[in-house]
């Protein structure tokens, strides 16, 4: 029996129905779960961090302004 690493919900996965890098969700709590290894299956819990990269652009732009005073010193 396999768990989910994310709500530990009981996913009843045969090891000879998945792959090494299938993608498979929860059906508890819907998270992405990748099938790190088989023989015993093994899961990770996929992190959704598209937002993430979009604050660091605007993070990026805000160093460039840094830069320019220290120009004028
Ligand atoms: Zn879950």
């Amino acid at each position: 029996m396999t768990k989910c690493p994310d709500c530990d919900a009981e996913i009843d996965l045969d090891e000879d129905e998945v792959e090494e890098g299938e993608i498979i969700s929860c059906p508890e709590c819907d998270a992405e779960l990748e099938v790190t290894q088989i023989h015993p299956v093994h899961l990770i819990v996929i992190s959704d961090d598209e937002e993430e990269e979009e604050a660091d652009e605007e993070e990026g732009l805000g160093k460039e302004e840094e830069e320019e005073e220290e120009e004028a010193e």
